[in-house]
C-alpha cells in the first residue's frame, strides 16, 4: 500500500494519538518504515487485513535494516565530530573525568557504570560498546559540549519543545515498562537499587504522593527523576510511573537520545532487580 491509500483510511483529523503530528505522517511511516498500522485507533481496516498482515513481517524486516544502517551512519558522523573536540576543555561541563596524560579519553558514569569514551572507541565496564544506539547517545552527550547545569527544576517530556511524538515512545518503552515491573513489589525495591544506579532522593514535595521515587543520573548532567505509584484496585487505578527531566536537559542530549536514555534506564533497572532477585 502506498501512503495515500493508507491516508484515505484514516479520519484525517490529525489528532496525534498515533504519535505522529498528522495522519499523512502516520500513513508515510506505515507505508515506508513498516510502522504498525493498528496504532491509529480510528483507522478503517475493512478489506485490508489480509494484505496488511502478509506484508507486515517484510516491512518490519526492512524497517529494521534501514534503522540499523541509519544508526551506523550516525555513529560514524558523530565520531568524526567528536574526534575534533578538545576533551580537556569540555570535561568539566559534562561532569566527566579527564587526564592530561591520556587527553583523548573521557571517563564518565552511565547508569551506574564506568564509561571510557575515546575518539575511536567506547568502553562500558571494560567491554567495547557494540550497540550503535548507546554509541549515539554517548557521542551526542559529548558532542553537546555541555550547557546549563541541572538546577533541580523538574519537568515532564510534554514540557520539552517539539516532544509530542516522543511522549508515547517514552510511555511505552520506559514508563509503562517500569510501572508493570514495580507493581506488586515492595516499595523499597526501587530505593534498594540506588547504590547500583548512583541514585539519590529527589525533592520530597514532587514525590510526596508517590509510592516510591528515585533520581538516577543516567549521565552526569542528565538526571532523571522516576516516580512510581502503585495500583489501587479499590478505586480501579492502575500502577503508573512518570519520568521527569531537568529543564535544561536538551543542552546535553537531543530528544531522540533523551528518550533512548530513558529506555535504557528502564532496561537497566529491570535487569538489576532481576539479578538481585536471583542472588
Ligand atoms: S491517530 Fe489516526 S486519526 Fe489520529 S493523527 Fe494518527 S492517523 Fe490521524
Amino acid at each position: 500500500m502506498n501512503p495515500l491509500e493508507i491516508l484515505h483510511r484514516t479520519p484525517k483529523t490529525n489528532c496525534g494519538e498515533c504519535g505522529h503530528l498528522t495522519c499523512l505522517a502516520f500513513a508515510a511511516a506505515v507505508a515506508r518504515a513498516g510502522a504498525d498500522i493498528n496504532v491509529c485507533p480510528y483507522i478503517n481496516l475493512q478489506g485490508l487485513e489480509a494484505t496488511v498482515l502478509s506484508s507486515k513481517k517484510d516491512m518490519e524486516d526492512l524497517a529494521g535494516q534501514v534503522a540499523e544502517e541509519h544508526d551506523w551512519a550516525l555513529v560514524k558522523y558523530l565520531r568524526e565530530k567528536v574526534s575534533k573536540v578538545d576533551f580537556g576543555s569540555i570535561a568539566g561541563s559534562l561532569g566527566a573525568g579527564w587526564n592530561e596524560h591520556n587527553p583523548d579519553v573521557l571517563s564518565l558514569r552511565y547508569l551506574g557504570q564506568e564509561v571510557m569514551l575515546g575518539k575511536a572507541e567506547i568502553f562500558l565496564s571494560n567491554d567495547a560498546v557494540v550497540d550503535p544506539r548507546d554509541q549515539i547517545l554517548l557521542y551526542n552527550y559529548v558532542h553537546s559540549c555541555g550547557g546549563k547545569k541541572p538546577d533541580g527544576t523538574w519537568i515532564g517530556m510534554e514540557s520539552l519543545p517539539n516532544s509530542i511524538s516522543k511522549i508515547r515512545t517514552l510511555a511505552t518503552y520506559c514508563e509503562k515498562k517500569i510501572a508493570k515491573f514495580l507493581s506488586g513489589k515492595p516499595a523499597h525495591v526501587l530505593t534498594d537499587l540506588r547504590g547500583q544506579l548512583d541514585g539519590y532522593d529527589g525533592p520530597p514535595d514532587l514525590g510526596s504522593t508517590a509510592t516510591s521515587s528515585l533520581v538516577v543520573p543516567v549521565l552526569p548532567m542528565v538526571p532523571q527523576y522516576l516516580l512510581f505509584w502503585e495500583e489501587d484496585t479499590e478505586v480501579g487505578i492502575e500502577a503508573k510511573a512518570k519520568v521527569l527531566f531537568d529543564h535544561s536537559v536538551l543542552d546535553f542530549l537531543d530528544l531522540e537520545s533523551l528518550v533512548f536514555s530513558a529506555e535504557r534506564f528502564a532496561e537497566r533497572l529491570v535487569q538489576l532487580e532481576k539479578n538481585n532477585e536471583r542472588q
